[in-house]
């Protein structure tokens, strides 16, 4: 079971970062909670950053972790943001997710643990993958 996985995951991540639920309930707004403390998902199409077209970085929402840039966000007409490549192989981590009946592949931020999305195998070449993630999980720091 994957819930074992995640368990052993939090528990080895020592960081400092590492908050109580307390403290990001009072933090972040309700929706934002949700998605990035409680593996919860935006309706598609209904993102700030869709459609954002604009060069610069999206951080976590959540502590401010640089996690992607424009020059790799493409238009995958999901209705969530979509990027080919994190920043860095340290920016995110990923773990499987076999919730809803379905074998998917869990990102989230490597600092703070927040949910970001699930990654698929399906992007554009060169990485060949599709980062789909929630615009409520980033914030947009301009060029
Ligand atoms: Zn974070």
């Amino acid at each position: 079971m994957d819930d074992m996985d995640n368990k052993t995951d939090q528990v080895s991540n020592d960081q400092e970062e590492m908050k109580s639920d307390e403290y990001w309930k009072d933090k972040l707004s309700p929706e934002q909670y949700k998605v990035c403390r409680k593996h919860g998902t935006e309706s598609p199409f209904s993102g700030e950053y869709n459609d954002l077209k604009e060069e610069g970085e999206f951080v976590c929402v959540c502590c401010g972790n640089k996690l992607f840039l424009s020059d790799n966000k493409f238009d995958s007409g999901t209705g969530w943001p979509s990027f080919t490549d994190p920043d860095n192989e340290e920016s995110i981590a990923t773990t499987r997710d076999a919730s809803l009946g379905m074998a998917r592949t869990e990102v989230h931020c490597n600092k703070c643990n927040a949910h970001l999305g699930h990654v698929f195998p399906d992007g554009p070449a060169p990485s060949g993958q599709r980062y789909c993630i929630n615009s409520v999980s980033l914030d947009f720091k301009k060029k």
